[in-house]
C-alpha cells in the first residue's frame, strides 16, 4: 500500500515523510482493518516528524484524525464498510490505577495513534476496534477528520475548565480548536471573550460571534468564570488568571508550554482559583463531542491535499509559499526566547513556537523574516541570509538544545 513514511534517522531537509510502498497491515484480534479516506494533519504530528516528541520507532505513520471504512475484522457493532473515527488515543491498558478510576486519557500504558503505533497517512490502518468511534452521518470525511483530535480536545477543554451554562469564558489564542470549541460555548448561551495576537484569529473570531475579542495586552471589562489557553505560552497563562473570578478555572490546552513568568499568588491565585492542564481524551470526550458537533453542524475550514504531497515540511515551506507564509520575529532581545510563528491565515502553516537563541545584538521587535525554514518548536529552525533583517543577525540563527542542525537552511 501507499504509505507516507517518517524515518526518525532522516538527514535531509526534504526527508521529513517518504511516500512509499508498504506492506499493509495485517488484521489483529481486537482490530479492524480500515481503508483510510481522509486523515487530518495535527500540530502533533508536526512535533513528531520534526523531532520535539522523541521517536519510539525507527520508522513511522503518522497521523492520528482518521477517518476509515471498516473493511476487515468487522464486528457486530462495526459491521463492514461502517465507516469509523481513530483519535490519538489509541488504546489503554484497562489495568492500570487511572484506567480503573474513569481516567484512562492518563493511562500509564496508552497507545497513540500514529505514534506508538501506525497511523493514517496511508491507505490502509489498523486500529484497535474499541478505540474507533462509528462517525455521524451528517459529517462529510473532509470536515469531520479535523474533528477527531482538534474538536475533541477542545472539547475536553471546555470540561476540564468545568463550564456551565451561561457562563463567561475566556478563549486565549484562537487557532482550529478553539474555533471548534466557541460553537459549542454558544449553544451553552455562554459569553465568549476572545484574547489572541493574530489579526485574523481576531476576525474569525468576531465572524463566529464571540461576545468580545481583544489583543495579546487586552483584557475584557468583566471577570471570567472559566479560561482556557490554547496558546503555547506560559505567559498566556497569567493573562488569563489575570481576568478569572473567585473560584475559576484556567485550562491549558497544549501539549508544550514555554516559561511560566513568576506571578503574583495574593492577586491571581488567591480565592481558590485554578490552574489545571487538559491531557490527551477519554473516548467518552469523543463519543460526546461527535454527537455534538453533529447536531450543531460544526464544519471546520479544510485545505485537502493528496497523500502524495504529505510531506509536511513542504506544506509550510515559506519559500514554496511566499504570499502567505512567513515567520514574524515577535519578541527578541539579549538571550531569551524568540517567538516565531506563522501567518495565522494559512490553515496549512502552523510553525507556532520558540526557537532559543543567544547573542542577538540588533534584533527589532516585530520585524518579518520571509524566510524561515523548519519548526522553530523543533529549536532548529533556520532562519535566511538571504531577509536583510536575519542577515544582520546571521551569526546566531540556529540555538537550542540540539546544536547539530539536522536540516541545513539553504538560503544561509
Ligand atoms: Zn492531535
Ligand atoms: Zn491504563
Amino acid at each position: 500500500m501507499k504509505a507516507a513514511v517518517f524515518s526518525s534517522t532522516h538527514t535531509a531537509p526534504q526527508s521529513f515523510l517518504h511516500v512509499e510502498d508498504v506492506p499493509p497491515p495485517q488484521l489483529e484480534a481486537g482490530h479492524v482493518l480500515l481503508r483510510v479516506v481522509a486523515c487530518g494533519v495535527c500540530r502533533t504530528d508536526l512535533h513528531i516528524v520534526e523531532g520535539d516528541l522523541p521517536p519510539l520507532r525507527p520508522s513511522l505513520i503518522p497521523g492520528h484524525q482518521i477517518v476509515g471504512e471498516v473493511i476487515g475484522g468487522a464486528t457486530q457493532e462495526l459491521p463492514l464498510g461502517t465507516r469509523v473515527g481513530v483519535s490519538w488515543m489509541g488504546g489503554v491498558d484497562g489495568d492500570c490505577w487511572y484506567c480503573h478510576h474513569g481516567m484512562e486519557n492518563l493511562c500509564d500504558k496508552p497507545v497513540f495513534t500514529g505514534y506508538t503505533v501506525d497511523g493514517g497517512y496511508a491507505e490502509y490502518v489498523l486500529a484497535r476496534a474499541d478505540f474507533t468511534f462509528p462517525l455521524p452521518p451528517g459529517l462529510d470525511d473532509a470536515h469531520v477528520a479535523p474533528l477527531l483530535c482538534a474538536g475533541i480536545i477542545g472539547f475536553r477543554s471546555l470540561r476540564v475548565a468545568g463550564v456551565e451554562k451561561g457562563e463567561r469564558v475566556g478563549l486565549f489564542g484562537f487557532g482550529s480548536s478553539a474555533s471548534l470549541a466557541i460553537a459549542i460555548l454558544q449553544s451553552w448561551k455562554c459569553e465568549v471573550y476572545v484574547v489572541t495576537r493574530g489579526e485574523s484569529h481576531r476576525k474569525l473570531a468576531t465572524s463566529l460571534g464571540a461576545t468580545w475579542v481583544g489583543k495579546e495586552d487586552e483584557k475584557p471589562a468583566v471577570m471570567l468564570d472559566r479560561a482556557i489557553t490554547f496558546a503555547p505560552s506560559g505567559k498566556v497563562v497569567v493573562s488569563a488568571l489575570a481576568s478569572l473570578r473567585k473560584g475559576g478555572v484556567v485550562a491549558i490546552n497544549a501539549i508544550h508550554l514555554d516559561h511560566v513568568p513568576a506571578f503574583d499568588y495574593d492577586t491571581l491565585l488567591w480565592g481558590e482559583r485554578q490552574i489545571r492542564s487538559v491531557a490527551n481524551m477519554t473516548r467518552q470526550d469523543a463519543n460526546d463531542f461527535l454527537k455534538i458537533a453533529n447536531d450543531l453542524r460544526i464544519r471546520p475550514n479544510v485545505t485537502e491535499f493528496a497523500l502524495d504531497d504529505a510531506n509536511i515540511r513542504a506544506s509550510l515551506r515559506p519559500s514554496q509559499q511566499p504570499a502567505t507564509c512567513q515567520g514574524w520575529i515577535a519578541r527578541c532581545k539579549g538571550i531569551e526566547t524568540l517567538r516565531l510563528f506563522a501567518n495565522p491565515s494559512n490553515a496549512r502553516c502552523r510553525v507556532v513556537g520558540f526557537l532559543r537563541v543567544t547573542g542577538w545584538k540588533q534584533c527589532k521587535i516585530g520585524k518579518i523574516c520571509t524566510h524561515v525554514v523548519g519548526s522553530p518548536t523543533s529549536l532548529n529552525a533556520y532562519i535566511s541570509s538571504t531577509c536583510l533583517f536575519c542577515s544582520i543577525n546571521n551569526n546566531v540563527w540556529r540555538r537550542g538544545r540540539d546544536s547539530n542542525p539536522r536540516y541545513p537552511c539553504e538560503y544561509v
